[in-house]
């Protein structure tokens, strides 16, 4: 890496749109890990080591799922279905609480993530895709491509809802802000009960390795299976022209993204699970939200959507019922085919056997018809030859 290739990836630790080149220049070039630049998320990872030393109280381990919790909507109800789709409605104050929110998840800045979100809507499993299983492979769909330099700039110009917001500009360039506040009061909250209730057996670093590293780090992954498994595991409602898919695991992970089929087919609705046994945790908490008067004008899943879905699982149970007809018959005709052609057999033995004792002159011979069925598996006896 060039001198200042290297100094502006270390720049961008701080001020994530400092480059010389434009979005749209940089997003032409080649995927490439952009290792410099990928530190912070190195180290984020490694950070989650930091138990060994600190250990764990019941306290860290409870704040640490709490914290995925909590952000785990604040990626779905607010990055996805606020700042990517604008699914419902809130103030300027509200969007910048949000916004505030949403940057404690350390997924970048929301208009980082709506950007790239949006790309993957309008190119779904298409080879400019940034993360596409089918296109790319597992690894890549689910973390190599967050790491490629051409995937690190916002371009401004393709999200001008959003990029008209100052405030908002300014959380999405210095987005390493607010992760760097939250990890601090997780360290002093930890240092401050150590000191006030040394009963609880926590400590500043404890809480930061529990509270941010892991929950942090954990969060990431959870969030980054609808990258990768959601088009590569579950049913598909609907036709889309990608390969996304219904998931009732990724569901409870994510609070409700692992209706991903249905979310590709209308990205617009706030509730991504369709029926009411479709768990959607992030639309029940926005329907609660949108009670107190904080967000408002959620949007419906249209009817003809519904009808779609219908008509969908009725071709299917058709498709099913057809199938399992034809399967019947199929059975039926093996076990009818084998009686007829050892019915079939019998009688010409029976002629032949009758024919012999005419020939001989001799009595008549019953002979039980069930001794002359001859397996299909197994040759006939030839005939035996007039004397
Ligand atoms: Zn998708
Ligand atoms: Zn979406």
């Amino acid at each position: 890496m060039s001198k200042p290739r290297l100094l502006g990836s270390l720049f961008q630790w701080i001020d994530s749109d400092y480059s010389a080149e434009s979005p749209e220049a940089i997003r032409a070039q080649p995927d490439g890990v952009n290792l410099v630049r990928c530190i912070p998320f190195l180290i984020l990872h490694l950070g989650c080591l930091g138990v060994i030393w600190t250990g764990w109280s019941w306290l860290a381990v409870s704040l640490a799922i709490g914290l995925y919790f909590i952000r785990m909507f604040a990626v779905t109800g607010i990055y996805h279905r606020y700042f990517s789709h604008k699914t419902y409605s809130t103030s300027r104050f509200g969007q910048f609480l949000l916004a505030l929110l949403g940057a404690t998840c350390v997924q970048r800045g929301g208009l980082w993530w709506a950007y790239h979100h949006r790309h993957h809507h309008q190119h779904s499993d298409e080879p400019s895709d940034a993360h596409s299983p089918h296109v790319h492979g597992f690894w890549w769909s689910h973390i190599g491509w967050i790491t490629s330099r051409r995937n690190f700039p916002t371009d401004y110009t393709k999200i001008r809802d959003l990029a008209k917001y100052p405030e908002l500009v300014f959380l999405n360039r210095f987005d390493v802000i607010v992760p760097v506040l939250f990890a601090t009061t997780l360290f002093v909250l930890g240092h401050s009960l150590e000191e006030a209730l040394p009963a609880w057996h926590t400590s500043g670093p404890q809480l930061l390795v529990w509270g941010f590293f892991i929950s942090t780090t954990a969060l990431f992954h959870g969030t980054s299976c609808i990258n990768s498994l959601a088009h590569l595991m579950g049913g598909r409602r609907f036709a889309t022209s990608d390969d996304s898919r219904n998931s009732f695991i990724l569901s409870l992970i994510t609070l409700g993204e692992g209706w991903h089929n249905n979310h590709h087919r209308y990205m617009s609705s706030t509730r991504q699970g369709f029926y009411w046994w479709e768990l959607d945790i992030t639309y029940y908490i926005l329907k609660a939200l949108s009670w107190t008067g904080f967000i408002w004008d959620l949007k419906p899943v249209p009817a003809s959507i519904y009808r779609e879905a219908e008509l969908r699982n009725h071709q299917d149970t058709l498709a099913r019922f057809s199938i399992s007809s034809v399967q019947h018959e199929i059975d039926l005709l093996r076990r009818a085919v084998p009686t007829a052609a050892a019915i079939a057999l019998a009688t010409v033995h029976s002629t032949e056997v009758a024919a012999q004792m005419k020939k001989v002159d001799g009595p008549a011979v019953h002979k039980n018809i069930g001794e002359l069925i001859v397996p299909l598996n197994q040759t006939a006896p030839e005939p035996k030859s007039d004397i």
